[in-house]
């Protein structure tokens, strides 16, 4: 991750990092040429996705620690793991329709596994056979997921 002053066009220099005990990380970057500076703010998820991508802030690694999860989160979010969820439809759990399937390639690839059992369990527990975007509405209200 760099930081250029357009005006310069220079690399901008790390200044300064915080990392409180809630995860936020904010960094600052300061342009050698003309002193602007631009403050980075993270929250625990973005900063432990930066941490899962090697990225070196000021020259030090964030702990690496809690990228796991991160990655973990990854996994399940990848396209053949939809795919086998989609094949659980013939042992008996719901179904996505193609129009629930497509909808949910929407959903950022690091959250889709977590959104899906979401969607999944809501119709387990209703005996839907089939989980359709009317599906995915009702229980996003139901369950006060407005975000998904
Ligand atoms: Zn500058």
């Amino acid at each position: 991750m760099k930081f250029l002053c357009v005006e310069c066009d220079r690399q901008m220099q790390f200044e300064e990092r915080q990392l409180p005990g809630d995860g936020t990380l904010a960094a600052a970057f300061r342009c050698p040429a003309c002193g602007r500076t631009v403050a980075l703010l993270t929250n625990p998820m973005e900063t432990q996705l930066v941490a899962s991508l090697g990225v070196k802030i000021g020259g030090t690694t964030i702990q690496p620690q809690p990228m796991e999860t991160v990655r973990g989160m990854v996994t399940t979010g990848r396209q053949d793991a939809f795919v086998e969820d989609g094949e659980q439809g013939a042992r008996g759990g719901p179904r996505w329709s193609a129009d629930a399937q497509e909808r949910l390639t929407r959903v950022p690839n690091f959250v889709r596994g977590m959104v899906k059992r979401i969607y999944l369990d809501y119709a387990k527990e209703r005996g839907i056979a089939e989980i359709t975007p009317a599906i995915m509405d009702t229980a996003r209200t139901e369950l006060g997921l407005e975000e998904m």
